[in-house]
């Protein structure tokens, strides 16, 4: 296959941006899929700091970097990725977000499009020039759609010379399937 699947894709941007003893943020925890795939991207002398806002995906996230013996690169946080900057002082390189609710949870806690927001400012601020920022857009859900235009109004109004900002997406799929926005910092803000 050419072209690269959406998760994939994602993926591949996050390897071609991240090198070891990097610091990274996953904005969005979940089932910790990213934050371990971050972990091993960082090695040994890297730091990945996770957020998420329920118990339930911390504590998956956490099972699943101890399994792969990945538990001291990585600070799993119960909180709001909106208050990242309280935690992270440090120039990162990337971050990722995946919209939307916890895969195999109650669908009631999503992303919201403000801290969202919020967030990716904080992170575009933080992030180091040639750094990127991925956002995978679920948006079948409830409140979905309002966050996905909101994320798009706010982003296709960065500063082209600053930050480069691609959508990328299969445009004849149904049901909804998820789409990238990745963001390239240029310059600094
Ligand atoms: N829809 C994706 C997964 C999204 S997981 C898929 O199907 O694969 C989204 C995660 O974001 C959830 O675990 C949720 O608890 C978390 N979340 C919601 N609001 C958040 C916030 N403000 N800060 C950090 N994480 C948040």
């Amino acid at each position: 296959m050419k072209l690269k699947r959406v998760l994939q894709y994602a993926q591949f941007l996050l390897q071609d941006t991240v090198e070891a003893g990097d610091i990274v943020v996953d904005a969005t925890a979940g089932n910790g899929y990213d934050t371990t795939f971050l972990a091993q991207l960082v090695g040994e002398n890297g730091h990945v700091f996770a957020f998420d806002v329920q118990k339930q995906a911390v504590e998956s996230t956490q099972n699943r970097l101890q399994v792969e013996g990945l538990s001291k690169r990585v600070s799993v946080i119960l909180d709001g990725h909106e208050n990242v900057d309280q935690y992270v002082k440090e120039t990162i390189s990337a971050a990722i977000f995946n919209l939307g609710y916890l895969p195999g949870s109650e669908h009631e806690v999503i992303t919201k499009p403000n801290t969202t927001l919020k967030a990716i400012e904080s992170l575009l601020s933080l992030l180091k020039v040639g750094g990127i920022i991925v956002l995978v857009i679920y948006y079948g859900h409830e409140g979905g759609k309002e966050e996905r235009d909101q994320v798009i109004e706010y982003v296709s109004h960065l500063p082209q010379k600053k930050v480069h900002a691609l959508r990328y997406e299969f445009i004849n799929q149904k049901n909804d399937p998820p789409f990238i926005i990745a963001l390239e910092k240029m310059k600094e803000l």
